[in-house]
């Protein structure tokens, strides 16, 4: 099948699959989600993604109304069902049904569960990508994964508008991270990367990359850098469930990085290289 979809005890094909208006969802985007990307119908990282994705409903007082083991098969069954190898799976909880109102302790259905899969790829890494810069003027709860995404429905399409890739966000001179990845610097063979705090989402492929650059033995900090500081940085790039490494060539019409090859290919590669191990394929070049 192309897509396959869950919600609440019912599976559809995603174009097919109706919510009732009253969906707290609908109202005020009132709860989380996670996705990942499949290569060979495997779900990378899907225990961390998953793990974020019952953390994430625990900060807003929302239990997941599906033990995690049945959760996990069912995203695992879905990946193989699609017939696109390449996928991105998703995964949402919301507070649930019941009519408008701001307090959420009054009568509602319970929380409501959605999971689907469609055919989608990982960003190409042999690709450059450009960039525009923004204030961050998101709320200060950026490391709980919102399904209320309003602020970066806004920088994407402003990206694409400007014939761009992706918006990296500040906070006055700060850099916290894009409109939907990670954003990091080498510099000097260091990786340097936003520490995990209330203005960033702690994403599952920075950390990983974070522990391969350490296993390499390259040196990593996790710590503020300014704008001024990545636009003279070595190399600049974003990292996602989508983009295991995609390295930034541009920003608002600079040319930027491109000072260590070397050291991007060697992530790049690493990154790579877990993945298909992951996935049970082959070592193939990356794209
Ligand atoms: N930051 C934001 C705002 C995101 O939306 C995402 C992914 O959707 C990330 C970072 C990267 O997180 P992950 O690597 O877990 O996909």
């Amino acid at each position: 099948m192309k897509n396959i979809a869950y919600y609440n005890g019912r599976i559809a094909a995603i174009e097919d699959m109706m919510i009732p208006m009253n969906d707290r969802a609908c109202y005020f985007a009132d709860g989380v989600y996670d996705a990942m990307f499949t290569v060979n119908h495997v779900p990378l990282s899907l225990d961390d993604h998953l793990a974020r994705f019952y953390r994430s409903a625990r900060r807003i007082d929302i239990e997941i109304p599906m033990p995690y083991d049945e959760l996990r098969a069912m995203v695992v069954d879905f990946c193989k069902r699609v017939d696109s190898p390449d996928a991105m799976a998703y995964v949402q909880v919301s507070r649930g049904v019941g009519m408008r109102n701001h307090p959420y302790k009054g009568a509602q259905s319970g929380p409501s569960l959605w999971v689907w899969v469609k055919p989608d790829g990982l960003d190409p890494m042999m690709r450059e990508y450009a960039c525009i810069t923004a204030e961050d003027t998101r709320y200060l709860m950026c490391d709980v994964k919102t399904i209320n995404l309003l602020p970066s429905v806004m920088y994407a399409q402003r990206a694409e508008e400007a014939g761009c890739d992706e918006t990296i966000l500040h906070r006055g001179e700060r850099v916290t991270e894009c409109a939907h990845s990670n954003v990091h610097i080498l510099k000097d063979g260091t990786f340097i990367t936003a520490p995990c705090d209330n203005l960033i989402l702690p994403g599952i492929t920075r950390a990983h990359r974070i522990a391969q650059c350490k296993e390499m033995g390259i040196p990593v900090e996790e710590r503020p850098f300014t704008v001024s500081e990545m636009m003279d940085a070595d190399e600049i790039f974003f990292t996602s469930a989508s983009a295991l490494c995609c390295r930034v060539t541009m920003i608002d019409g600079k040319r930027v990085g491109g000072r260590d090859t070397a050291l991007i290919r060697k992530i790049q590669q690493a990154a790579w290289d877990e993945a298909i191990a992951e996935a049970g394929i082959a070592p193939v070049p990356f794209k």
